[in-house]
């Protein structure tokens, strides 16, 4: 007997306990892997139990009822081979399921996730306003409004292949969600440099190409034109300025501008 069926046969006794009647419940051992510990009830962390499957229930549907999103994971091992979404348990299978991988590269398995954006876009849920435009003053496409409800960003993120950003697992739960990240820190800036390393996007910064208020790419203006629409004084003492096409707000190099460019130096150290 191989040590996988031993491993099996061991397992299907230990969850599998009963058998005919009202008591058989099958389960798979399922063991989660790095920060996807984060969603698991403390006791499960780190460790493998046992997650009940009855008559055979998909590889996603079964994580997600232990809270896990399935956009938070890159790779699914079942029994040592690497399944699909789909892959439908049957009762006693040893289940190791992974992040999205950052830093390596575990070809040839079978990734979960498509590869990563060049340019990536995101949609944020209406609690992440700073992030937003933290986001969009370091030249990434964020849409962002403060009534946007769980279907827009969906729909959003479905329509224009947007990055999903929220603090609701529910909404990441979602089948229609492709790319998602689930936001840890609570704080913006920190929030800012979370995103950053999450999608690693440290070689992509533009900062100040992006209106912070609407998103909108922003345009070089000459000091001639906006004489007149920014303060005498700013008028002075800077030469170069943008514009927003749409708001029409002007952009200077000002006391924002210093804060935003020492947090992006720390993101990009
Ligand atoms: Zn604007």
């Amino acid at each position: 007997m191989s040590v996988r069926a031993a491993w099996s046969l061991a397992a299907h006794s230990r969850f599998a306990e009963g058998h005919g009647g009202e008591s058989e419940r099958k389960s798979a051992e399922f063991r989660f892997y790095e920060e996807l510990n984060d969603f698991l009830a403390p006791e499960r962390r780190k460790t493998a139990f046992p997650v009940p499957i009855d008559r055979g229930r998909s590889v996603k549907d079964a994580f997600e009822s232990v809270g896990v999103p399935h956009t938070e994971v890159d790779l699914v091992l079942v029994d040592g081979v690497s399944v699909a979404f789909e892959h439908v348990l049957r009762g006693a299978e040893r289940v190791a399921v992974y992040p999205v991988f950052e830093r390596f590269d575990i070809a040839p398995v079978l990734h979960l996730r498509p590869l990563p954006l060049r340019n990536p876009r995101f949609v944020l849920d209406c609690h992440l306003g700073k992030l937003a435009r933290h986001l969009r003053m370091a030249g990434f496409d964020s849409l962002w409004e403060p009534d946007y409800d769980d279907a827009e960003i969906v729909a959003l993120s479905v329509a224009q292949k947007r990055v999903v950003l929220t603090r609701d697992k529910g909404l990441l739960k979602r089948r229609a969600v492709q790319r998602g990240h689930f936001v840890r820190e609570t704080e913006s800036e920190k929030q800012f440099r979370e995103v950053i390393s999450a999608f690693q996007l440290e070689r992509l910064l533009k900062p100040f190409t992006r209106c912070r208020m609407c998103n909108s790419p922003l345009r070089d203006v000459s000091k001639e034109c906006v004489r007149g629409r920014v303060p005498e004084e700013v008028w002075k003492e800077h030469a170069a300025y943008t514009e927003c096409p749409d708001c029409g707000r002007i952009f200077w190099p000002g006391t924002h501008y210093k804060r935003l460019l020492r947090l992006l130096k720390r993101v990009a150290e």
